[in-house]
């Protein structure tokens, strides 16, 4: 369901919603070959610890999806009081348990719990989000590894839009260990000129000026204006926000992103939409990494899904 109102972008709309479901297909494909032709069944096992409601609901897609693509899905819950010991040792059984390729454990954990302990706790060869210091030290020096699956979504948008961005001027705003680092980094890697933006950046309006492509992940509600954009430039919001919608009723609340998309929509040359920009990315690069995850455990040759480009009309 779209959540805007009704000014038509001049902005080609990124449609991430038709993006995933093409690169999903494409790895359904890639479970079936490795099934029929190595032996091998992708599987991964999702932690969930505590009943956040939101985090119910992504692990939820994320097992549908999972078993959808002929994967096989594993869920453990915890609850959200027990020991850390606890956690550490499911951790530990999954890491030699030959069925799970992936392991993934839903953020945020409960306060209690030592979340860089937990993150180094999976085996590099398993962690499919990408997070453990040795894959973010692949990532940052040009190796080969997992990389988390909401920047490498941002990245596929990006390219689907203009494949080749060497030499673009990319402005990042956001410095977290899950979004803006490793987008960074990824950008990098595609010969960006990278430039990193945060809550402390001053003239943070002058420096997404200079953006050929822009990455907002601040987690600030329509942060970015359109008098903010250079015109023609590639926007992809990761914000998700859900904010107070009294129009649409009295407690009624609707999803935006860290972009105002009305007003960017008219000075952008493409633009991700929230919902159905990146957020159905980052699920699909889940499933992406637990094939990859299976390819390298068990020797077998990796080959990247080609998702066909979806062109402005
Ligand atoms: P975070 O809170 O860990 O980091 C936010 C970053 O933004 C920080 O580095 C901070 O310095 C910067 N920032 C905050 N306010 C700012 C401001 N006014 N100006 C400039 N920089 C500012 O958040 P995160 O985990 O990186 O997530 C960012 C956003 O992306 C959130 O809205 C989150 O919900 C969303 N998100 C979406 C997906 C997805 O699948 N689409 C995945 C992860 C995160």
């Amino acid at each position: 369901m779209t959540e805007r109102s009704e000014i038509e972008p001049v902005a080609r709309v990124i449609n991430g919603k038709a993006i995933a479901a093409r690169l999903t297909g494409e790895i359904g494909k890639a479970v079936a070959t490795l099934r029929s032709v190595h032996g091998v069944q992708p599987g991964l096992a999702v932690i969930l610890m505590g009943d956040d409601p939101a985090s119910q609901v992504y692990v939820r897609n994320k097992a549908r999806q999972t078993v959808a693509a002929g994967m096989q899905s594993f869920d453990h819950n915890l609850d959200g009081s027990a020991p850390e010991s606890e956690l550490l040792d499911l951790i530990s059984r999954l890491n030699s348990d030959p069925s799970a390729h992936g392991i993934l454990v839903q953020l945020p954990l409960p306060d209690h719990i030592n979340v860089n302990l937990v993150m180094e706790a999976i085996d590099p060869a398993k962690d499919v989000d990408g997070f453990h210091p040795v894959n973010v030290g692949r990532l940052a020096t040009g190796e080969a590894g997992l990389v988390p699956g909401t920047p490498l979504g941002c990245i596929i948008l990006a390219k689907d839009v203009t494949p080749d961005l060497t030499g673009h001027e990319a402005v990042v705003i956001g410095r977290s260990n899950i979004v803006g680092k490793p987008v960074a980094q990824l950008l990098l890697a595609e010969n960006c000129t990278v430039t990193i933006a945060h809550s402390r950046t001053r003239d943070l309006p002058g420096v997404v000026r200079r953006a050929d492509l822009l990455i907002a992940a601040a987690g600030v509600p329509e942060l970015v204006q359109g008098d903010w954009v250079k015109p023609g430039a590639i926007v992809i919001d990761v914000g998700i926000n859900r904010v107070p919608a009294p129009e649409r009723g009295e407690g009624k609340t609707k999803l935006v992103g860290d972009v105002a998309f009305d007003s960017v929509s008219q000075v952008a040359g493409a633009i991700t939409p929230v919902p159905g920009g990146v957020g159905p990315m980052t699920i699909a690069c889940l499933m992406r990494n637990t094939v990859q995850a299976a390819c390298s455990i068990h020797g077998i040759d990796y080959v990247e899904p080609i998702v066909d480009s979806e062109k402005a009309v």
